[in-house]
């Protein structure tokens, strides 16, 4: 099948159409026209190749919602008019123990991403900013019936990459929860640490976010440039999820957590970051790391979404101005993701 996308032909390319081949369906396979894709920060941090050899041309793209247009003749659990969604990855070994736990995502010997990727038999993967995807139905999820499938598919890796952390270290009543940069995954965190019913502080490198903050469901707010917010929050939280994509000093974030707190890093700079052992036997803290989530805790999380009426604050762009958008990502300057109508793809 030839499909029409956008791909970067090599590593800081600027995005430009670009036409490809998805495969046959299989038995096993949901075809699946493409309504909407939001832009995640991973998508520049790969099309940019920070995170080392990438596959080129890429076309990105793994917060992808749309619409079934055909099932294989073994599909049981989907039908066509069904709104699906596919996240960061669209198969994986299948029988390693995380894959059998439904942590698919921690797969040992084979995660197949979405886009950046390979197949078991080698060929690439090509992602969302595309016309169509055909996907085994073990790795497709549900879409909430209540919920704007523009504002969901957001959710579909921002929303779980939060959500999983939160139920992981136990966010609830009477814990005190941070999260750190107000972007796509961070107004996420909370909306989701607030549901919740989390106490939930942002904490943003300055205060132009503040009234979005606690519209957002944040009960404090504090600005990083000011340095008497590490004085005040001192040894204040029990977990702080820390979304930043730049580098930054971890150290001054670890001294905020209470004795046997926890910071759990999602964002993905480039550089590595020192971490002091100081940082760590003080308060007997934890620094650890969590990506993504399982196919189970995905379509939980979306169902929680969609009991709870949660969706993603977005700005919707066509595709042609994917680049320009990519730039004011980097300038921290969306309220709060880019996603993609791919309406204006197909009528392009
Ligand atoms: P984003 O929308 O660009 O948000 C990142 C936020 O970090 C910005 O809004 C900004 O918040 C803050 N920030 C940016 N530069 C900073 C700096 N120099 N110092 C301090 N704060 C800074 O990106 P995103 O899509 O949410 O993704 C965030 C990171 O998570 C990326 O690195 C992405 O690759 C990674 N990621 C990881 C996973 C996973 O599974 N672990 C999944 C998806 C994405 P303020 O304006 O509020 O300061
Ligand atoms: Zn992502
Ligand atoms: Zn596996």
């Amino acid at each position: 099948m030839s499909t029409k996308g956008y791909a970067a032909a090599t590593p800081k390319a600027a995005l430009a159409p670009y036409s490809f081949q998805r495969r046959a369906p299989r038995d096993q396979d949901v075809s699946i026209d493409i309504k909407f894709c939001g832009i995640c920060h991973s998508d520049i941090h790969q099309v940019r190749d920070e995170w080392g050899p990438s596959i080129f041309p890429m076309v990105p793209g793994h917060e992808i919602a749309g619409i079934v247009t055909a099932v294989g003749a073994k599909v049981s659990k989907f039908k066509v008019g069904d709104k699906v969604g596919v996240g960061c990855f669209v198969d994986s070994c299948r029988t390693c123990d995380s894959c059998r736990a439904g942590l698919e995502q921690y797969c040992t010997e084979h995660l197949v991403a979405t886009y950046n990727g390979t197949e078991k038999d080698g060929t690439p993967t090509y992602g969302g900013y595309s016309e169509e995807i055909v996907v085994d139905e073990k790795y497709l999820l549900r879409m909430p019936e209540n919920l704007l499938l523009d504002a969901a598919a957001p959710l579909l890796c921002a929303g779980i990459t939060l959500y999983s952390p939160l139920k992981h270290w136990n966010a609830g009543p009477g814990k005190q929860v941070a999260v750190v940069g107000l972007g796509g995954l961070g107004h996420m965190g909370v909306k989701l640490a607030h549901a919740l019913g989390a106490d939930t502080t942002v904490l943003s490198q300055s205060n132009r976010k503040q009234d979005d903050a606690k519209r957002l469901g944040a009960n404090h707010f504090c600005s990083t440039s000011d340095p008497a917010t590490f004085t005040k929050l001192k040894g204040k939280f029990d977990l702080i999820l820390n979304t930043v994509s730049a580098e930054m000093d971890w150290n001054e974030y670890m001294s905020l957590l209470k004795v046997d707190g926890s910071m759990v890093v999602v964002g993905l700079p480039e550089k590595q970051t020192p971490i002091s052992a100081f940082s760590l036997i003080t308060g007997r803290r934890s620094l650890a790391g969590s990506m993504i989530g399982g196919i189970p805790e995905t379509q939980e999380m979306l169902d929680f979404c969609g009991k709870h009426n949660i969706v993603c604050d977005i700005e919707l762009t066509p595709i042609q101005r994917v680049n320009e958008a990519y730039e004011r990502i980097l300038k921290s300057d969306v309220r709060y993701r880019f996603v993609i109508d791919m309406a204006s793809l197909k009528s392009a």
